[in-house]
């Protein structure tokens, strides 16, 4: 499931189309991509329109279209966004597509978990559910006051499960909650109302730096993370902590539903 860095850099693949109209917009009416809106409604809705702007905000991504159309855009487990040529041959996978003048937009998913809305508004101002989603934790409004109060909401939840709560913290997902958790040295069962008021500090501080260092590594052109993250290291059977002197040997295991990968000796 792509995460906050993976869905800035995805809604950046469309942006060679800014400025350009939407000549044909070409749908498969039957993909379960279109669940929320009809695909009829989204080709009418965006038929010579000019694609104004791209935004991302957590797991979501927007598209502004001129004339106050905004598409919004969930990437699922396998959604893709990309462009191509005019003469690109048309695939069963892709879902929906902005043919422009010289190049076509496409959104293509192979298993279609991922989601489409379309919303023309009249003042041209942004849909209120995308003005309303919770503050984006690189952002000024996610303050350390806020999210305090956010973990004290949930004393019962583990620490791990409460940093995939996108009502707290739109955009982190799997990877990104144990490598919070590893970066401050707390075991990801830890219950949320066992954290001290230091300890709850140092999950605003690295979740925040951790966003911030995803997005400057994947966000911009998918780079690839330092091997000094878990992230490199957590996916294979035997991995090892790269901490400096610890070396032990990873942990992964069912923590709520979701695999949970951490290291016995620095998360005590
Ligand atoms: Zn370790």
């Amino acid at each position: 499931m792509p995460e906050l860095a993976e869905v800035e850099y995805s809604r950046k693949q469309w942006n060679p189309g800014i400025g350009e109209i939407v000549r044909e917009v070409r749908t498969h009416p039957k993909s379960r991509i279109y669940r929320e809106i009809p695909a009829v409604a989204v080709e009418k809705g965006l038929t010579n329109r000019a694609l104004v702007a791209s935004y991302a905000h957590g797991k979501q991504m927007m598209f502004e279209f001129s004339g106050g159309a905004w598409l919004g855009l969930h990437l699922g487990m396998t959604g893709k966004l990309f462009v191509a040529e005019l003469d690109r041959k048309e695939e069963k996978r892709d879902h929906l597509i902005l043919r422009m003048k010289e190049q076509q937009l496409i959104f293509s998913d192979y298993r279609m978990f991922g989601k489409l809305t379309l919303e023309l508004r009249d003042d041209g101002s942004p849909p209120p559910w995308w003005q309303e989603l919770p503050p984006q934790t690189t952002g000024p409004d996610f303050t350390k006051k806020r999210h305090a109060a956010f973990v004290k909401r949930f004393p019962k939840t583990p620490l791990k499960t409460l940093l995939l709560d996108q009502r707290g913290y739109p955009g982190i997902g799997n990877w990104m909650a144990d490598e919070i958790c590893w970066r401050i040295s707390i075991p990801p069962h830890t219950r949320s109302g066992e954290l001290t008021d230091a300890q709850i500090d140092s999950v605003w501080k690295a979740t925040r730096q951790i966003s911030r260092d995803a997005l400057k590594h994947v966000g911009d052109n998918w780079g690839v993370l330092p091997k000094s993250w878990l992230m490199t290291h957590r996916w294979k059977d035997g991995g090892i902590c790269p901490r400096k002197h610890c070396k032990a040997e990873l942990i992964r295991a069912d923590l709520r539903g979701r695999t949970t990968c951490w290291c016995p000796s620095c998360q005590r």
